[in-house]
């Protein structure tokens, strides 16, 4: 009999092809090929093992799902299974006559990601032209096919001056729920961080133009907004405790924590190609290394905190402090808070700092600008990696 509450929800990461080439984007810097991708049956049996094991929702991610032409299959028997779906989607390989196929086998909900409020500018940050366009449109198919919206706003230094105008567009294209998320900074975000670094200005600007909105749109739409971590006093609780309520799989059937925990060296993931996802939930050594609070030191294990924030984000502990079991630097009371602190002021105001866009090429072209030999890991994540889309 299990004895932890089931997972509440999966990300399932289709695929990481992607014709756009976010220079944010949270999947890791090895993406995963398509000939190692899972296949039709594999994601259908794990659904099955979803169902069977108590989960409710699954975020169809990527890379871009709609990559995948087996996409309906799969939203039909999540329908058939009684577990919800939603699309999180670029929009830009989706037609109305698949918006429609969609909608017709069961989805229940898409998200559309905008990087900017004008066609320029958002094509500039994603790396690929004409899509800014081509998401409106799929954004006005989706609320003909009577499916809700949500539009995702991903921001940070190079768009977040134009917040008002990119809320006042997605609320035009009736998105019910509107998403403004600061860059996570780890992975493709990470290398960015000096490209994408808001300042303190910015985001106390940011956050009245959100206030503004909320009032506005009160009763039309819902604005999730949280601070950006490098300018916290608290760190956010990250997937809601680690192990607890969500749980990632990759395109290749590995399952992680959350979407980034591949990033945290030592740690060993399961698959579900190996073992079964009930079994990974609760046993598996990876879920259950910062599971709880157990694993704590202080200032989080005597902080009345605990149970709230989960010592905030592992990957970003990793990242910052070198130690995944740290607390996360982004709360105040981290030793190393005024590290990141000084690291934000310093990135934020590196100017005109060129994106690295996400892809095979950019991963090679680092290599190349560096002197030396590539490192070792350099070349594993060449021989791994796959271009766009
Ligand atoms: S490149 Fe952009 S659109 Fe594609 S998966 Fe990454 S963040 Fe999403
Ligand atoms: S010390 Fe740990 S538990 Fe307390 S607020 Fe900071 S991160 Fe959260």
């Amino acid at each position: 009999m299990s004895l932890m509450p089931p997972p509440l929800a999966i990300l399932a990461e289709l695929t990481h092809r992607c014709p756009l080439r976010c220079p944010y984007c949270s999947n890791p810097v090895a993406l995963i090929r398509s000939g190692e991708e899972l296949s039709t049956g594999e994601w259908v049996d794990l659904l099955r093992q979803a169902a069977a094991l108590g989960v409710l929702q699954v975020h169809l991610s990527g890379g871009e799902p709609t990559a995948r032409k087996d996409l309906e299959e799969i939203v039909a028997v999540a329908r058939e299974l009684g577990i919800y779906t939603n699309l999180i989607t670029s929009a830009v390989l989706l037609d109305r006559a698949r918006v429609e196929a969609l909608a017709a086998v069961g989805l229940d909900h898409v998200q559309i990601s905008f990087q900017d409020s004008e066609a320029a500018a958002a094509d500039r940050i994603g790396g690929h032209a004409g899509g800014h366009e081509k998401k409106r449109a799929v954004a006005a198919w989706v609320r003909a096919a009577s499916l809700p919206l949500t539009v995702n706003l991903v921001v940070h230094r190079q768009n977040l001056d134009h917040l008002g105008a990119m809320i006042e567009m997605a609320a035009a294209m009736d998105a019910r729920r509107i998403e403004v998320a600061h860059v996570q900074y780890y992975g493709w975000g990470l290398a960015n961080r000096a490209a994408l670094m808001p300042t303190r200005e910015q985001v106390a600007a940011a956050d009245v133009v959100v206030a503004e909105a909320r009032a506005r749109l009160e009763g039309r739409a819902v604005i999730d907004y949280v601070v950006p971590d490098y300018y916290a006093r608290r760190p956010k609780p990250c997937m809601g405790g680690w192990g607890r309520q969500f749980l990632t799989v990759t395109p290749a059937g590995k399952v992680l924590p959350c979407h980034a925990a591949d990033s945290i060296p030592g740690l060993v993931f399961d698959s579900i190609r190996e073992r079964p996802l009930a079994d990974i939930w609760e046993h598996s050594e990876a879920f259950r290394r910062f599971r709880g609070t157990d694993w704590m030191a202080e200032p989080c294990r005597s902080c009345d905190r605990r149970e709230i924030d989960w010592g905030g984000c592992r990957c970003q502990a990793f990242a910052l402090a070198g130690d995944a079991a740290a607390t996360d630097p982004a709360c105040g009371l981290s030793p190393r808070h005024a590290e990141i602190a000084a690291l934000a002021e310093q990135d934020s105001r590196a100017g005109e700092a060129e994106f690295l866009y996400r892809s095979f090429a950019t991963v090679e072209a680092a290599r190349a600008r560096r002197a030396g030999p590539p490192s070792d890991r350099e070349r594993r994540e060449a021989a791994a990696t796959p271009g766009p889309g």
